[in-house]
């Protein structure tokens, strides 16, 4: 079976950047599981994997604008310390979540100089490369109640 819209597509899956890190991995888990055709993976790698099927291998490079999107120097500002009244430590490398106007987004502390402070939200792989190693472990055809819930059920998936 190729994978198509509303296929249930397992894969194992290795992300790297292009100093040759790891980022992420299936390795030594479950397979990564998703439901192709609602956005359950970034566009650039679920484009890659229509018509492939189980056993199949390849490697993607996804270019940020299919991926995690373009950085973008906007979503970094200067915010007062006091604006993190409550914590009493502030310090680089710190993730909060904050209200933006398309709804709650995941900041990160990127600098503290004296009373400013520099927060950047944007997803901290915008701008990069990503670079899959992908192995397809099965296909499937997706349930209807998949495809009203648009995500898979079962192992790998939502238990509800
Ligand atoms: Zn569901």
């Amino acid at each position: 079976m190729q994978i198509a819209e509303r296929s249930v597509v397992s894969i194992h899956y290795k992300l790297t950047n292009d100093a040759g890190e790891t980022l992420d991995s299936s390795e030594g888990g479950e397979p990564l599981v998703y439901l192709q055709g609602f956005g359950n993976l970034i566009p650039g790698l679920e484009k890659a994997l229509v018509g492939k099927q189980a056993g199949d291998r390849l490697n993607v490079r996804v270019e940020p604008s299919e991926g995690y999107g373009d950085h973008d120097p906007k979503l970094i500002q200067q915010v007062p310390r006091r604006a993190f009244q409550g914590v009493s430590d502030v310090k680089a490398g710190m993730r909060f979540q904050a209200q933006g106007p398309n709804g709650p987004s995941s900041v990160v502390i990127t600098r503290v100089a004296g009373d400013m402070v520099t927060v950047d939200g944007n997803h901290p792989l915008a701008g990069q490369h990503l670079n899959f190693a992908v192995e397809i472990t099965d296909v499937r055809a997706a349930s209807e109640e998949e495809l009203a819930h648009g995500h898979v059920h079962g192992p790998g998936g939502h238990h509800h």
